[in-house]
């Protein structure tokens, strides 16, 4: 199956990406996880634009994410969390596959700048956390590696105020292309994936 996720940013797509992801069998493609991933010079060009909450190029973005669906573990099907995010990306990604089924999720700016104010990440490692929703055990320190816990750039205030603009001026008009399920991200985490496994049927 392949499936889309949409949502602003902190309404929980990425979590419930991964749960669904382990549920389904297939990977969780994320297009920011994506970009970070990158290394090098390459990286360095990727993260001007993600520090001022800016997105990278469409062209750049969409030869990334190309090759990610070429491996393997794609042949059945996969998430993605990230892309589109505007009206020529829909674009370029009904040229390249198709979606089986779009899940919007749903959060109003106030809990998404709530939200965002408890995330931080592993310097080390780049594991999430939320302070407020899906805190680490010590408040400091990685669960996973024990690294040191920092905001990242991007969900620093202009950044967010940012971001969110561009959800609703260039994410949220192309919701329409799609027969999409809606499901409110005011809710626990296991509601929310409730709720989208029955919307699947599976
Ligand atoms: P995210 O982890 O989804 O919040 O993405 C972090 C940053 O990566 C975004 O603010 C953009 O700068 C960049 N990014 C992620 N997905 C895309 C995309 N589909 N197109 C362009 N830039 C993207």
């Amino acid at each position: 199956m392949k499936l889309l996720l949409i949502g602003p940013q902190a309404s929980g797509k990425g979590t419930q990406a991964k749960l669904l992801a382990e549920k389904l069998g297939v990977p969780h493609i994320s297009t920011g996880d994506l970009l970070r991933a990158q290394t090098g010079e390459i990286r360095k060009e990727i993260d001007s634009y993600i520090v001022s909450g800016n997105l990278y190029p469409n062209e750049k973005m969409l030869k990334i994410l190309k090759e990610r669906f070429e491996r393997e573990d794609c042949n059945e099907g996969y998430i993605l969390d990230g892309f589109p995010r505007n009206l020529k990306q829909a674009e370029m990604l009904d040229e390249i596959t198709k979606i089986d089924k779009v899940i919007e999720i749903d959060i109003s700016d106030e809990e998404a700048v709530r939200r965002l104010g408890g995330r931080v990440s592993c310097e080390n490692c780049d594991e999430g956390y939320n302070l407020v929703t899906i805190p680490p055990k010590d408040p400091d320190k990685c669960d996973k590696c024990g690294g040191g816990l920092v905001i990242r750039d991007d969900d620093k205030e202009d950044a967010i105020r940012k971001r969110l603009g561009i959800y609703h001026g260039d994410t949220e008009p192309i919701l329409a292309r799609y027969g999409l399920v809606k499901i409110n991200g005011e809710q626990s985490i296991e509601k929310v994936q409730e709720e989208i496994v029955e919307s699947l049927g599976v």
